[in-house]
């Protein structure tokens, strides 16, 4: 399957494209920020989805998507920048398939994108691939996550503390980052730096990693965290060998 962001802000292109090979992990990505040379690209490679961002620096979305609807039936998801119910109608009107709000978490992506996605290319696995790190196993998808071959029980709002450190993994991420994200499925309440630090301490201690000896996830003092393992395409067989049988596949 072949995906086509066309959208200006780089931080975008990557939590989509990681959103989308997180899940299809074969999938290719590439992207244009800017609406002419995204037209082009609609043409040379024939991208199987579209993904295209309302605000570009050279076109509007709506005339990028008006003009591919003249030499093409590619379903095309819109990136809005905040809802607004009369726009995203146009936008619907004039052969959008479906929209989604920035910012977004993974998983409100994948929600709103899924069955596009399918229907974009129904040969391609749905099932998500688990992901490595260390002796650490994730399978965001499903919800599961390993460590040592145990499976590790995480409330939802960890899971997405876990995701979200996961997917920029060895970079720092910050507690505004970590707060929007965590908006995306929590209370506001929750998204707070004292009470992530709280729930980052509940995830440490569940992984069996700590805060002075870190393994997985390090302090970044008044900044954030960062989680300082590479992350690889996880490999089934640590479950098998571990386990006797595999709880992912
Ligand atoms: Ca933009």
């Amino acid at each position: 399957m072949r995906v086509l962001i066309i959208e200006d802000s780089p931080e975008i292109i990557d939590a989509v494209s990681l959103c989308i090979n997180l899940r299809w992990p074969e999938a290719e990505v590439f992207s244009s920020a800017e609406g002419g040379r995204g037209l082009e690209l609609i043409e040379e490679k024939g991208p199987d989805l579209v993904i295209l961002d309302i605000g570009l620096p050279d076109m509007t979305g709506l005339e990028v998507l008006r003009t591919l609807r003249g030499f093409s039936d590619v379903p095309v998801v819109m990136l809005t920048a905040r809802s607004q119910d009369i726009e995203i109608a146009r936008y619907l009107e004039e052969g959008a398939d479906e929209y989604v709000v920035k910012p977004f978490s993974h998983v409100e992506f994948m929600g709103r994108i899924q069955a596009i996605f399918r229907r974009a290319h129904g040969r391609m696995r749905t099932v998500s691939k688990p992901l490595q790190a260390g002796s650490l196993l994730m399978d965001f998808g499903a919800a599961e996550v390993y460590e040592s071959g145990r499976p590790v029980g995480l409330t939802r709002t960890e899971l997405s503390l876990l995701e979200h450190l996961v997917r920029n993994a060895t970079r720092v991420v910050t507690y505004e980052s970590l707060a929007s994200n965590m908006m995306q499925i929590a209370e506001p309440a929750d998204a707070d730096s004292r009470l992530i630090k709280v729930h980052v301490q509940h995830l440490r201690s569940k992984l069996g990693d700590s805060a002075e000896n870190p393994k997985y996830i390090a302090n970044v003092y008044g900044i954030g965290y960062k989680f300082l393992q590479q992350v690889t395409a996880g490999v089934a067989g640590l479950m098998q060998g571990q386990q006797g049988q595999s709880a992912l596949v």
